[in-house]
């Protein structure tokens, strides 16, 4: 019995309303009067429920599709600006015992095991801020003997501890797998930002094929993992399945369930969606599943995402290339990773462990200069803000924020100011100079005269040596 308020994956996460839900799509999408009044719906950017945006997406009428795409622009522009998050994530180590079948990190592979000592992550920590990155996203394979909470917990104090130049990391959001309220509650007092979990599938069948061994493989377990999260007085995670391996409407209508739960039950939604394509790796070959999304379905479906949660940031990793990151920044993603390693020691050591440790191929391999460089010129502005988390408005504080449009106000002129301190301690020449024009141009859409002067300030004190200045 479907129930998005219940603390049963089973019922929070029904595969019979999923079906319901897959049914009522393909009934409909046809029917432009129902298409329409979704859409006006969607217009109110107040979100849309799962059965109401399984309909957009099933719908394949062209006009409709662009009706669509324009409205996901439109509510990316209202709620985030031109402002682009930007992270990396730092692998701690691959050792596992899960028997994730699309992971070469999975128990029995042969790929070569490693797990950084606490000075490597000092070192990795520097050669990150070497780049400009002040935030970033820790991941491990799952071992309780290897990489227990406590190895985490030392990471991150590890992590923030390290002060390298002008460098700092000053969020760490963390993906490590489903695990106790307690140990919700150590990552939290230990200061992360984001807890990030994907549920990989909703369809709790292919979950068990896809998993047959370890402590994931116990579907409910991974599933109410936010739920012990929240309790562990973590209120920012970030949900994602693996686009590529199961039926990719059941998986959206799956997320947006998910997403209604956390909001039923703790009155606050994801506070990212993430949305990654299954992606070559040792002994990986995404062929192998069933699921193969299209770049444009995969553009399809980050805009309905975005229409259907119009307060969750979206985010895209260098899992995908630059043309489908170009595309998918206009229709809704928010935050994107740069430069990434996805081999464990990969940013001191690019030439050895990169080959042999990382979880998958990276698509985009452009250095974060380039990245950087790349968003100015396509009129979005850079951001390395961490500011929110910092200042408590984590939850149902930032959602406020952003329902209440103070973006402009408040992020915006973070984002500027975090982008002056990229661009005097780390761009390229020519990055610097169309960074400079991006902020001055940028100034004058920040809507209070008073934050504008303070802005000009503290861009001052940059200049001057001055750093980590934020509303
Ligand atoms: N070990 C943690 C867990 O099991 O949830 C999370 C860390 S894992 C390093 C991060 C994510 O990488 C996984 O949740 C999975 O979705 C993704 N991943 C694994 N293999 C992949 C592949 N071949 N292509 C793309 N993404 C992959």
């Amino acid at each position: 019995m479907y129930n998005a308020g219940s603390e049963k994956a089973e019922e929070f996460i029904s595969r019979e309303e999923i079906e319901r839900t897959l049914e009522y799509a393909q009934r409909v999408k046809d029917d432009m009067s129902v298409v329409d009044s979704i859409l006006e719906k969607a217009r109110e950017t107040k979100g849309l429920s799962h059965r109401e945006a399984s309909v957009l997406l099933a719908c394949n009428n062209e006009d409709k599709v662009h009706e669509i795409f324009d409205l996901a622009f439109e509510i990316k522009q209202q709620f985030y600006g031109n402002r682009i998050v930007l992270f990396a994530p730092l692998y701690l180590s691959n050792y596992c015992v899960n028997g994730c079948l699309y992971c070469p990190y999975h128990q029995g592979s042969d790929i070569p095991r490693k797990k950084l000592s606490q000075e490597e992550i000092r070192a990795e920590t520097a050669a990150l801020q070497d780049m400009g990155h002040k935030r970033l996203a820790v991941e491990a394979g799952e071992d309780p003997v290897n990489n227990p909470i406590e190895y985490i917990l030392e990471s991150l104090d590890t992590i923030y501890g390290v002060k390298h130049k002008n460098g700092a990391i000053r969020r760490v959001n963390v993906n490590i797998a489903a695990t106790t309220v307690e140990n919700y509650r150590k990552l939290h007092d230990a200061g992360i930002g984001t807890y990030i979990l994907f549920q990989e599938t909703y369809d709790k069948a292919g979950y068990g094929r896809l998993h047959p061994a370890g402590p994931k493989h116990n579907y409910a377990y991974h599933t109410e993992a936010m739920d012990r999260a929240m309790r562990g007085d973590i209120d920012d995670v970030g949900l994602g399945v693996l686009f590529g391996l199961e039926n990719y409407a059941c998986e959206f209508a799956g997320l947006l369930m998910h997403a209604e739960h956390l909001e039923a039950v703790f009155g606050v939604g994801p506070h990212t969606i993430s949305v990654p394509r299954v992606k070559p790796a040792q002994g990986v070959d995404p062929a192998s599943f069933d699921g193969g999304v299209s770049d444009d379905l995969f553009a399809k479906i980050a805009a309905c995402i975005r229409i259907a949660v119009p307060y969750t940031g979206m985010i895209i990793s260098t899992r995908e290339g630059q043309g489908v990151r170009e595309k998918l920044l206009r229709l809704g993603v928010s935050q994107i990773s740069g430069a990434s390693r996805t081999s464990v020691g990969g940013y001191v050591d690019d030439e050895g462990p990169e080959e042999d440790t990382r979880q998958f191929e990276v698509s985009d391999t452009r250095t974060l200069d380039e990245v950087i460089k790349w968003l100015i010129d396509l009129d979005y502005v850079p951001s390395f803000c961490t500011a929110c988390y910092r200042a408590g408005r984590t939850g149902d504080r930032f959602m406020e924020l952003c329902k209440s449009k103070q973006i402009l106000n408040c992020c915006h002129p973070n984002a500027l100011m975090t982008l002056k301190e990229y661009l005097m301690d780390y761009a390229a020449p020519e990055t610097f100079r169309a960074g400079e024009r991006l902020i001055e141009k940028e100034i004058g859409a920040i809507p209070k005269e008073k934050v504008r002067d303070l802005v000009r300030k503290n861009l001052v004190n940059i200049q001057n040596g001055q750093r980590d200045f934020r509303l």
